[in-house]
């Protein structure tokens, strides 16, 4: 089958002929539709997360049909479509994964990062950790759904009740949770790099009451913030533009070193926290809310031989919404 393969971080993604994967017992052998890009993918790349597989194949937001079941499989069936995440796998018997958070378990494994992902012809994944996908979405409309959308859903999780909610960085999860928020009457403020008006222009254009450059303070005080953008610069910013017991969630996997900032910042019982990875359970939430709530995905689509361009065209915001790499026909 064809893939994309990184052999070293630093390096661009080979186009290579590797042998297709064959499923153990608890994996399904999945033909690949699409295959959402990611921030992290560019963290991997660039070798800020520490000890990818090598080779590795990239790619963890991938949509396609089920080709082959592992002997063991039995809550899905061939011809199924399903969705990959992030998280490919817990161990299911640590203090996290007993208590319910997954996300945070120490064996974890995570699809493109410690197994092969999704920029491929094929690829396995553990059917306990997959998804199916609403017939609402198309293959390409799906993809961003499983990372910009679960990760991002379970940030907007952390942020309550609040009824006014800033997002910094108005990529593939901003202009996702965006209307979702709308749709449960909430306020979303969008901040982009600044001077990217036409960034702000798309963010008000599916929903946002305001948008302006991330160094800007709104004009009203903030019940919360999300940052997405991986610049630890912008967390005294949101910390200054959220009220008294606001909250500010780090969305990324990574981020910069964070500036030392006056303790009157966090003062007033805000509250700083981060996010990581994902649980199934918000993976099933977030899919029948967004099918509830008619999110819809704005898509740049790309083939698979372009997985590097589209990377930096994602690392230097060129496109609105999110990157999407198609490897098969669509339906
Ligand atoms: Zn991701
Ligand atoms: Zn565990």
């Amino acid at each position: 089958m064809r893939a994309m393969v990184l052999e070293a971080p630093k390096m661009p993604m080979k186009l290579m002929d590797v042998p297709i994967p064959q499923p153990e017992k608890n994996q399904v052998l999945i033909k690949v539709h699409s295959c959402g890009i990611c921030r992290t993918d560019l963290h991997i790349i660039d070798g800020e997360l520490p000890h990818p597989k090598l080779p590795l194949i990239l790619g963890h937001q991938i949509v396609g049909i089920i080709e082959k079941l592992g002997e063991a499989v039995n809550n899905f069936k061939r011809g199924d479509r399903v969705g990959v995440p992030w998280l490919g796998g817990s161990c299911g018997k640590c203090e996290y994964c007993q208590k319910g958070q997954e996300n945070l378990c120490d064996h974890a494994v995570y699809t493109g990062y410690q197994l092969n992902g999704g920029f491929a012809e094929y690829c396995v994944a553990n059917s306990n950790f997959i998804f199916p996908i609403p017939s609402s979405y198309s293959d390409l409309e799906a993809a961003p759904l499983l990372c910009g959308g679960l990760i991002g859903y379970r940030a907007y999780r952390m942020t309550a009740k609040a009824k006014t909610i800033g997002f910094y960085g108005f990529g593939s999860s901003a202009h996702l949770l965006t209307q979702l928020a709308v749709f449960q009457g909430r306020e979303v403020y969008a901040f982009t790099r600044p001077g990217d008006t036409k960034g702000q222009e798309f963010a008000k254009s599916i929903g946002a009451v305001w948008a302006g450059n991330s160094n800007e303070e709104p004009p009203v005080q903030l019940d919360a913030a999300i940052i997405f953008a991986p610049s630890g610069e912008l967390v005294p910013q949101a910390l200054k533009v959220v009220c008294k017991g606001g909250v500010v969630v780090c969305a990324g996997i990574y981020m910069s070193d964070i500036p030392s900032f006056p303790y009157s910042l966090i003062y007033g019982e805000k509250i700083l926290r981060s996010v990581t990875n994902l649980t199934r359970q918000d993976g099933e939430e977030f899919l029948q809310l967004a099918t509830q709530s008619r999110i819809k995905t704005t898509v740049t689509s790309y083939e698979l031989e372009q997985v590097n361009e589209a990377l930096e065209e994602l690392r230097k915001g060129e496109f609105f919404g999110s990157g999407v790499i198609v490897i098969d026909e669509l339906k």
